[in-house]
């Protein structure tokens, strides 16, 4: 009923021709159709990689604004990213979270454009490793979903990825063991399911932080894992199609 889904989060990275090389490199290595693989490159970049990646492999944005148009200068709307090809767009990625100061509610305004707009939002929790020491990590989570809930509606819910990525993990190198990963995304998925009946077992929650090829398949491997939210590896095609072969048949 969940397929997985394998998204490469490639920051601000690259340059027109090392990403058109990149692109091609990943669809010609990523050929698994059991696992639903997108990629985001950085906005400027949409528009380069779009015609290069054919039906097999969909575009990601990394943010998207708030509002749908208008005097809100640098901001890209919903209805920009899906003219330029966007089938997906991250929202509140810790590295917004902490560095443009975006709190859980405007997470939640974005998600709601974006889905207004026919976009999949890939909504990003996580903990910081001090809050991990404190015993928080569910109540932060918890929190963080909270805030982004209040500004949609149960249909709009099911419409989203959740992604768990410990802040602590992200381009560390130090990924979550698979069982930490495990515990959180069962606590994730029972939290969904209080807000509204049944999302629970719809809803893809995706796991990212320090996925190689070599840690991937155990963390897949764990029931309410649906795959990856990719960053440093997704800058080498050989290894994130690795990552994306590790998830194959691990949907449920
Ligand atoms: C990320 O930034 O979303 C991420 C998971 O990064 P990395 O894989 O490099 O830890």
């Amino acid at each position: 009923m969940r397929k997985a889904l394998v998204i490469g989060n490639w920051k601000q990275n690259g340059s027109i021709a090392s990403v058109k090389a990149l692109a091609d490199s990943v669809v010609s290595s990523c050929l698994d159709e059991s696992v639903d693989v997108a990629v985001c490159p950085a906005a400027l970049h949409l528009p380069v990689v779009a015609p290069l990646l054919g039906d097999a492999i969909a575009l990601g944005a990394q943010d998207v604004s708030e509002y749908s148009g208008g005097a809100y200068t640098g901001q890209i709307s919903a209805a920009m990213l899906v003219e330029t090809g966007c089938q997906y767009v991250l929202v509140g990625h810790s590295e917004r979270r902490a560095l443009c100061a975006e709190s859980s509610v405007a997470v939640g305004v974005k998600a709601k454009s974006a889905l207004g707009s026919g976009l999949t939002p890939v909504v990003c929790v996580g903990e910081t490793l001090d809050e991990r020491k404190a015993n928080q990590t569910e109540a932060v989570i918890f929190e963080q979903l909270d805030g982004f809930f209040s500004a949609l509606g149960s249909d709009e819910l099911t419409q989203c990825v959740i992604a768990y990525e410990p802040v602590w993990a992200i381009g560390s190198g130090l990924s979550a063991s698979a069982e930490q990963a495990g515990e959180v995304h069962a606590a994730i998925r029972t939290k969904l399911e209080s807000y509204a009946a049944g999302s629970g077992a719809v809803i893809r929650i995706l796991y990212g932080g320090s996925v190689k090829p070599g840690n991937a398949a155990e963390i897949f491997a764990q029931p309410d894992v649906d795959g990856g939210l990719i960053g440093g590896a997704a800058l080498d095609a050989a290894d994130f199609s690795a990552i994306v072969s590790a998830a194959s048949g691990s949907g449920e």
